[in-house]
């Protein structure tokens, strides 16, 4: 049995998609089912649109999510270069066999040229399939061309490896996931494998690297598939082995539409800016196509590998619910543990000062506020009390809640009995049980008393515990933020 090598492809044209995080997770957990190894193949041959910063960020973003790779141009490998552009003295000597076997021309046509014949099958509406015209140019007529200063381009000759390999125009394979797929190449122009500039194309370059990498299984998205046939062609006319290809069905936006920046963020680091844990986004990714065969959705990369077959994959399209990944998202931050959960934590509360805070009064208000959150960053706003000596109260707190006879009654009574208590939880969790009761003997109930100091201390109507709120803000902040309330009243 040949031995399972996978690939994850990124063109560094854009930080990493979440989609491409799928593929490269599909990969992943085939690579790690079947004692394989996964690489990763950096492809910038569109130097243009090639920058270090998203090259970076597929990197960034692969590692946070876990998926690390065996092979790579970081790591290196037995087949390296692993990335395409530190590559362009192979490609040449594939396509020159490619030539000297005739499955390969050299192409002459101008851009012009190439413009006018697909404007003649649009307006005979009809598929535009390359001319063929430079098939068969004689060494003089090359000569010629280059004379007047052309540089050809090299084209893949289809019809020549169809009919070299094949019995009929049709060409066919089996794919991984979508079962039998077929063309017939008839429909399929002779490509560019080389460009005039020297470059490979994406189709050429792509088969040459997975050759000479000895990738086994191609798993990748269906939009692809259009690519596979003619990438088929080019290992058969080279004599290599066909690798096995797998297409996994789209995703797309709950509207069913492509899913774009106007849906929500799209690449791994906005979701991780947002607050999203890259453990909920990997779950998540993984059931875009993948169903866990005991019905348990929430699962471990690791776990996820154990129950991952590659046939079971769903052929067709997946939504992406922007709300399942937040309802998931909510999930793993109460699952995390508490030291975990205060890194993670950190980069959005920059804005305020944590040096005000022992170690001991931040576990304290992350283990109270945590249980609301659905992104990392609402913890920005879950806080924002516990900072600064006095509070923002919302115009509504304050008249409906604070400017009410027993708000004001329940909080003069507050300040004149709480200015001999001591201020640690356990203290307050008692007076606070009493002061609630002596308002119950008069009717009011224990909801009512507490809205009361919470509206008045956090500026809020709903919140965390209060013991532990009035007990890490301590008594001074809390006496000054009651004194203002009761001012306030109009
Ligand atoms: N660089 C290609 C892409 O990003 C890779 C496709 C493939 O997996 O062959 O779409």
């Amino acid at each position: 049995m040949t031995d399972i090598r996978v690939r994850i492809a990124p063109s560094p044209s854009g930080n990493l998609h979440i989609g491409t995080a799928r593929t490269a997770l599909f990969n992943y957990l085939f690579a790690k089912k079947n004692n394989g190894k996964f690489i990763l193949r950096i492809e910038d041959t569109d130097a243009e649109r090639t920058s270090q910063e998203y090259i970076d960020n597929i990197f960034d973003s692969l590692k946070a999510l876990g998926l690390n790779w065996d092979e790579g141009p970081d790591v290196g490998g037995e087949y390296g270069p692993y990335t395409q552009s530190e590559r362009f003295d192979i490609y040449p000597i594939y396509a020159q066999k490619l030539l000297d076997a005739g499955f390969a021309y050299e192409c002459f046509c101008t851009p012009e040229e190439l413009e006018a014949e697909k404007e003649l099958a649009t307006a005979n509406k009809k598929p535009y399939v390359y001319s063929k015209k430079c098939e068969n140019l004689t060494e003089a007529q090359k000569a010629a061309l280059r004379a007047e200063g052309r540089k050809p381009a090299i084209r893949f000759n289809i019809s020549k490896a169809q009919k070299a390999f094949h019995e009929t125009s049709e060409l066919s394979f089996d794919d991984l996931v979508k079962g039998e797929l077929k063309v017939n190449t008839d429909l399929i122009g002779d490509f560019v494998i080389m460009k005039s500039n020297g470059t490979p194309t994406y189709n050429f370059a792509v088969v040459i690297d997975d050759m000479l990498m000895k990738i086994s299984h191609i798993i990748r998205g269906e939009d692809h598939i259009s690519n596979t046939f003619k990438q088929i062609l080019i290992y058969e006319a080279l004599g290599a082995e066909v690798p096995r290809f797998g297409h996994l069905g789209m995703i797309l936006a709950p509207d069913r539409s492509k899913l774009s920046k106007r849906h929500g963020a799209t690449a791994v680091s906005e979701f991780v800016e947002k607050g999203y844990l890259t453990d909920a986004l990997i779950n998540f990714v993984a059931l875009l196509g993948w169903s866990p065969s005991d019905g348990v959705e929430i699962k471990t990369v690791d776990e996820i590998a154990a129950d991952f077959r590659i046939n079971e994959i769903s052929s067709s399209n997946s939504i992406f619910e922007y709300d399942k990944l937040r309802w998931m998202n909510s999930h793993y931050i109460k699952m995390l543990p508490i030291e975990e959960l205060k890194q993670k934590l950190l980069p959005y509360l920059t804005k305020y000062d944590l040096s005000q805070l022992s170690d001991e009064q931040f576990t304290r208000i992350v283990e109270i506020t945590r249980e609301p959150l659905i992104l990392l960053s609402d913890i920005t706003d879950a806080v924002s009390y516990f900072f600064g000596e006095d509070v923002e109260i919302e115009p509504e707190v304050q008249s409906e809640v604070l400017d009410t006879e027993l708000a004001q009654q329940v909080l003069t009574e507050f300040l004149k009995q709480a200015k001999d208590w001591n201020f640690d939880e356990e203290t307050l969790h008692e007076k606070l049980e009493a002061f609630r009761g002596e308002f119950k003997e008069k009717g009011i109930k224990p909801k009512q008393t507490m809205w009361a100091i919470r509206a008045a201390v956090t500026g809020r109507t709903k919140g965390a515990d209060m013991t532990a709120i009035l007990a890490i803000l301590g008594k001074d902040r809390v006496f000054k933020r009651v004194n203002h309330a009761l001012k306030q009243k109009v």
